[in-house]
């Protein structure tokens, strides 16, 4: 099915072109003869018990239609009623049988789909083993909210290795933090466990002292913004998309999006806020470019406006320009909310009052830039790395 798949949607057509790919697919959409393949020896197999009901229903509604004809033939012939009769007893008769064979050949789908949904009802019945508290997050109009990682280490379910050892890290209120470090070094799980996607392994996560486990888990998630690297937006009315929600203040949802760079082309949309994002639902709505959908899932989080907001790399497909943009603007965005910036581009790191450099899911070093930047580590080591593309010319 994946294979088949593959060859439907557009998002990959120009790679499967360009790298000739079809051929991978080739083998899997047209051999069907593949041991478990719909021709193969197990889908003959499976096929038995549905052929055979499905079987037994035709041949009975063809018998039961034939000695019906018969029977009420020679009923008229013999005189017990009218010729005008025949056609109202066969058609009785026969929809009796086509009845008949409905029941049989749903009893036969049944039997062959069973194992199906028997594998979805234990998939289902699968308990929840995260432990999910009571306690309310308090509501702070002065965002006084502290969370603190006290020794913290995770493996992924199922993983051998570490993913974070031992981190230690607290954010003051209203800071903005950087997470800076290569790739695979555990930014991305740094804020999955910060926002309980997953559970510590080993230490706990606290929000104003109490273990982040025993606060009510939507009054949780509430406390943040997020923008994943990963974000979606649904195909709905972009005001709807900025709010969450069908309800939505516009004032302030054109007010957020004017502000993450969105404002003029807001107002190149043929209805604005209640333009249609994508054309899949609506075909006048508008499609968006991958900078475009950027701005406009840091203006959902600025919706939301929780007191810590999240963003793991927001300028990456934003051009140079909407990117010195958005960093101008960057302190106007937070306001006063805690910030955590993630980015393995260091320059983008600068104007964070604090960076918390990962390797090797450690935090090796912490600092502001220039502190960093003058010590011997792994921040100068990037640092250096990076910049030479851009200090080379003019050495
Ligand atoms: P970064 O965001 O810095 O690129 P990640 O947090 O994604 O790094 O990954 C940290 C480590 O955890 C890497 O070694 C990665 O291979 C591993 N990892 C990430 N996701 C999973 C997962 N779902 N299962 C197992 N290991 C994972």
């Amino acid at each position: 099915m994946y294979h088949g798949f593959l060859g439907t949607e557009d998002k990959y057509s120009l790679d499967v072109r360009m790298y000739n790919q079809h051929k991978m697919s080739e083998k899997y959409n047209c051999d069907k003869t593949g041991i478990f393949l719909s021709d193969g020896m197990f889908a003959h197999f499976a096929r038995r018990g549905m052929g055979a009901f499905s079987s037994l229903g035709s041949r009975i509604a063809t018998m039961f239609s034939g000695l019906a004809y018969v029977y009420v033939c020679l009923k008229a012939l013999g005189g017990a009623f009218g010729i005008g009769y025949v056609t109202q007893y066969v058609a009785a008769i026969t929809s009796v049988s086509g009845g008949l064979t409905q029941t049989l050949s749903t009893l036969g789908q049944l039997k062959a789909n069973t194992p199906f949904l028997e594998m979805s009802l234990e998939y289902l019945d699968i308990s929840h083993s995260m432990y999910k508290g009571s306690l309310t997050v308090e509501k702070r109009l002065d965002r006084d909210y502290e969370i603190e990682f006290r020794d913290v280490s995770f493996k992924y379910p199922g993983s051998d290795n570490y993913a974070l050892r031992h981190v230690n890290v607290k954010f003051r209120v209203g800071e903005r933090l950087a997470v800076v470090g290569e790739n695979g070094s555990g930014k991305t799980t740094f804020i999955l466990l910060l926002c309980r996607l997953y559970d510590p392994t080993e230490g706990e996560i606290l929000l104003n002292g109490i273990n982040i486990t025993k606060y009510n888990y939507r009054e949780y998630l509430d406390v943040f913004s997020v923008v994943f690297q990963d974000f979606k937006l649904p195909a709905f009315k972009l005001g709807e998309v900025v709010a969450s929600s069908m309800t939505y203040d516009k004032d302030k949802a054109t007010d957020c999006l004017v502000k993450t760079g969105f404002g003029d082309r807001l107002k190149e949309l043929p209805s604005g806020l209640e333009t249609t994002l994508y054309t899949e639902v609506d075909q006048n709505g508008v499609n968006v470019s991958g900078g475009e959908a950027q701005k406009i899932a840091l203006a959902r989080a600025l919706y939301k406006d929780s007191p810590f907001i999240v963003l793991d790399e927001p300028t990456a497909a934003l051009d140079p320009m909407a990117e010195a943009e958005i960093y101008s603007k960057f302190n106007d965005i937070v306001g006063d909310k805690t910030a955590i910036y993630i980015s393995h581009r260091l320059s983008s790191c600068r104007f964070c009052d604090e960076i918390a450099v990962f390797d090797h899911g450690s935090i090796v070093q912490k600092g502001s830039h220039d502190e960093l930047i003058s010590e011997t580590g792994k921040y100068s080591e990037l640092w250096n790395a990076q910049a030479q593309y851009y200090t080379k010319e003019e050495q």
